[in-house]
């Protein structure tokens, strides 16, 4: 089944984007009985959700974020048999590793959120993480645990769950960039695609690192700010470890073909523009907490990123159609960083060869929490975004906050620190853990 449904005359609920926002909101949705339209104008996942590390963690998760995550890890464990299909779900937990004392005092600290959520999460001693990793032992002091976290294969996941609604009647249509929101006296009224106009009582914003843009165009501030990632894949390898782990600069996790997923620590890149200067006061919090890690790079484009087209007309070829898929070049640097790290880590992952590697445009918001929130001033607009590095893991329990919203069901989690509002009404910008 492909995604090239034709665009119905009308729906109760347009989602703008593929991702794994976008689709999860539209299978809840779908599930209840409402007609759902997914406009992507590239690939199903075919941005952050295939090109993320996969990691589906409570570990590390600012608190507003745990009750939400812990629902959403539930949902990713029963997806596969809901929909029919293998998406690579498994918990084998997530292992923040350390190589003495002081780092894994910092780890510790994140105990007490954990205890306040019952989670399993726990301190290893350097034997017990000689037990689960079993190249070179010796080598850590101890490490931050959470047995309970999981994983699953993203390419494979999202485009299953968006199959799976297709199924249950939703119409999902690539190569289908929705130009405008449509509002006519005082609220939503629809969409204006490149393919058409489609009416709807509601369109849900999940366009990932496009939100910004799409709602500038009704002039609708969001401060968001794109960051690059490289990623790589390895061939089948020795297995060394079963879940996520941490190590100092880099990241690895056991994948379901045999390989790992791999990548560098303090490599993200944000590739300065126009909208940097623009949001520096408001990022200025996150940018500080992240100074170590962060590199500014000012090459690359930086013209055409300083000159940003921001308004258009519903006849009007847009950025959306001009960019269809954001397909960065993976960093050399990061590629040598996570090699380097294997080679000392993991002696016998050492040289392995990575079969691809691939960069990703994680969209991130000043405090490093998404925004849930219906959109004050314009009734039937719905936005999720901001998932600021780890929306993966919680995607399917922000779906299902999208479609209670959207339904104007209570929700049943406390969704004030991801409300819109925040970024205007001068409330103390508070950055979450990170990436
Ligand atoms: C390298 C990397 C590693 C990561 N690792 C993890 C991890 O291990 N765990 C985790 O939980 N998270 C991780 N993340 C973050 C996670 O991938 C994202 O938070 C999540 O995928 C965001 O989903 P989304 O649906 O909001 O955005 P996206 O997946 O980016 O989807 C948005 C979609 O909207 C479409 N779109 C935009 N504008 C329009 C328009 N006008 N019309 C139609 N379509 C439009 C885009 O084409 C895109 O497909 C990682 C991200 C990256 C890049």
């Amino acid at each position: 089944m492909t995604f090239r449904d034709a665009l119905p005359e009308a729906v109760d609920v347009v989602v703008i984007g593929a991702g794994v926002i976008g689709i999860a909101t539209a299978w809840f949705l779908n599930t209840r009985g409402v007609s759902v339209l997914v406009c992507e104008k590239g690939r199903v996942a075919g941005e952050q959700s295939s090109r993320n590390w996969g990691w589906i963690r409570q570990q590390g998760r600012d608190a507003a974020e745990l009750p939400i995550v812990i629902d959403s890890i539930n949902s990713w464990s029963s997806i596969g048999a809901e929909i029919g299909a293998d998406v690579g779900f498994t918990r084998q937990g997530v292992l923040d590793l350390a190589e003495n004392e002081a780092e894994l005092e910092r780890h510790a600290k994140w105990l007490d959120v954990a205890k306040q959520h019952q989670l399993d999460t726990r301190l290893l001693t350097g034997s017990e993480v000689d037990r689960l990793i079993t190249d070179k032992p010796g080598q850590w002091v101890g490490g931050l645990y959470t047995p309970s976290d999981g994983r699953a294969e993203p390419f494979v996941a999202v485009p299953a769950i968006a199959r799976a609604a297709q199924r249950l009647g939703a119409k999902i249509r690539e190569d289908c960039a929705v130009r405008t929101i449509d509002v006519q006296a005082g609220r939503v009224a629809g969409v204006v695609t490149e393919h058409g106009r489609v009416n709807a009582q509601s369109v849900v914003c999940a366009a990932g690192a496009w939100s910004s843009l799409m709602l500038g165009n009704l002039g609708v501030d969001l401060p968001q700010l794109t960051v690059r990632a490289t990623v790589a894949r390895t061939v089948k390898a020795p297995d060394v470890f079963a879940g996520n782990a941490s190590a100092g600069g880099f990241a690895f996790r056991r994948r379901a073909d045999g390989g790992y997923t791999v990548a560098a620590y303090g490599e993200n890149e944000h590739l300065v523009g126009a909208d940097s200067f623009r949001y520096f006061r408001k990022f200025l919090p996150s940018l500080f907490a992240n100074r170590k890690t962060l590199r500014l790079r000012f090459g690359d484009g930086l013209w055409s990123r300083m000159t940003p087209t921001r308004r258009w007309g519903a006849e009007d070829i847009t950025p959306f159609e001009i960019n269809r898929v954001l397909n960065p070049a993976p960093s050399a640097r990061a590629l040598a960083k996570m090699r380097a790290g294997l080679a000392r880590r993991l002696p016998s992952l050492a040289g392995i060869e990575f079969e691809e590697a691939w960069a990703g445009m994680i969209d991130v918001t000043p405090d490093v929490v998404p925004v849930m929130d219906a959109i004050d001033g314009y009734p039937g607009l719905f936005l999720a975004t901001g998932f600021s590095g780890h929306g993966f893991g919680i995607g399917l329990g922000a779906g299902r906050i999208m479609a209670d919203l959207v339904q104007g069901r209570p929700s049943a989690h406390d969704l004030t620190r991801f409300r819109f509002s925040r970024f205007s009404d001068g409330s103390r910008i508070v950055p979450g853990p990170g990436l």
